[in-house]
């Protein structure tokens, strides 16, 4: 008999992948933790039947929604990541030697220990000296840091639930207040195929706040429609001026890369532009 987990990514489509074994599924306080071993993308990360992560293809949302704001940034050295409990984004953050300290901010301990446990390679770094890893709502502790970090990530689940208020207005505002004078903040900002009228007030909320205010794409194929957003606010520093990279080890992103993740599509440029 075959195993399938689909996850229904809009209403009218669905991502199919065949299960070889479940090997967790539990209830944390905040939604359904299961994980899945996988013919096709290895182990397998879902939250309400939604596709965190997978062994596979993890590496390029992890590398894009870390490097590009951490390279724009001239000495990035307190880290922020909000969400991310899998440790995909602290691993790639730390590969960044200026960086003295990287604190998650996870809401859910279950998520954190479960990618210990079953996604070694992705939450490697968790356990890190630099690694603080914090049980809270970011929004909590976002509110009670000021002017302290130079790259804030958010890295959340879809606005669903806890991360509803990943997404607003208010947020980022104490994102903004979180960050040091020249600091910048990047977060996963969903399908340009499917969440139009989200990437809009995004880029609108953030334009309020930020002088620059960029779109990058990349491919993550286990993600509704594979091109996925992300948008960084910067209150100094460019993306697209960026003339150091740090060398390190990549599977996805590289400088050229880095340039070319701006380059939108016109139907994604209209979304930005369109205010
Ligand atoms: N890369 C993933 C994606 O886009 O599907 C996101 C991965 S990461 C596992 C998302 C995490 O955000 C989840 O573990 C969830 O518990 C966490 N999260 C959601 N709302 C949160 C909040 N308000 N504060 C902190 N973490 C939150």
């Amino acid at each position: 008999m075959e195993l399938w987990f689909s996850e229904s990514q809009t209403k009218d489509q669905k991502i199919s992948v065949r299960v070889l074994e479940t090997l967790y599924s539990a209830r944390s306080d905040y939604q359904e933790v299961a994980v899945y071993k996988t013919a096709q993308y290895g182990t397998l990360l879902a939250l309400d039947d939604i596709i965190q992560t997978t062994e596979k293809d993890e590496f390029v949302y992890h590398e894009m929604i870390t490097h590009v704001a951490l390279n724009t940034h001239a000495n990035p050295e307190r880290v922020l990541v909000i969400g991310g409990g899998d440790g995909g984004a602290i691993r790639e953050v730390l590969k960044h030697k200026s960086v003295k300290k990287a604190t998650l901010a996870e809401i859910d301990r279950m998520v954190v220990e479960v990618s210990k446990r079953f996604l070694p390679a992705i939450s490697c770094a968790l356990d890190d000296e630099r690694a603080d890893v914090q049980i809270c709502d970011g929004i909590k502790y976002i509110q009670e840091h000021k002017n302290e970090f130079d790259v804030i990530i958010v890295d959340s689940t879809d606005p669903i639930g806890p991360a509803v208020g990943l997404f607003s207005g208010q947020f980022y505002k104490m994102v903004y207040d979180a960050l040091k004078d020249d600091g910048i903040f990047v977060a996963q900002t969903e399908s340009p195929f499917y969440n139009t009228a989200l990437i809009k007030n995004i880029h609108n909320d953030l334009k309020n706040l930020f002088p620059i205010v960029r779109l990058y794409l990349a491919t993550v194929p286990t993600y509704p429609g594979g091109l996925w957003t992300f948008t960084l606010g910067s209150k100094k520093y460019d993306p697209l001026q960026v003339e150091h990279f740090d060398e390190m080890e990549t599977k996805y992103y590289s400088p050229e890369i880095h340039r070319s993740a701006f380059v939108l599509p016109n139907f994604v440029k209209q979304l930005v532009d369109e205010r």
